[in-house]
């Protein structure tokens, strides 16, 4: 779901066609997650088109991988605290990344491991 530049190593949440550090060509596809840490969140109480509030966003650094900015699942819970840990889930229909909070991953991937 994301990319790893190899000239630089940046790692991006998708996988440009030219990488910042001027490297064309050089992103490989890669993925990252699905466990990763809240960086930062917020839970926006305006509207935005298209979404009810309360929105809760939160800024993820994914395992190994980039920091994204991602929608939270929030089930009338908490927002989640700095360090939290959250699991990447899949795009919403408005092509958000959402997460789901705790380390339990939603995703079917048979590289899971329970710990
Ligand atoms: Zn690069």
């Amino acid at each position: 779901m994301g990319g790893r530049c190899g000239h630089c190593g940046l790692a991006s949440a998708y996988a440009p066609p030219i990488c910042p550090c001027g490297q064309v060509g050089g992103v490989e596809p890669c993925t990252f997650g699905p466990s990763g840490t809240v960086f930062s969140s917020t839970v926006l109480e305006i509207p935005v088109p298209g979404r009810t509030p309360p929105v809760c966003l939160a800024y993820v650094d994914l395992d190994e991988g980039p920091r994204i900015l991602a929608h939270v699942e929030l089930d009338s819970g908490p927002p989640p605290e700095p360090g939290a840990k959250v699991s990447l889930n899949v795009k919403n229909d408005l092509g958000d990344l959402v997460v789901s909070i705790g380390s339990t991953p939603v995703l079917d991937n048979h590289g899971a491991h329970n710990d």
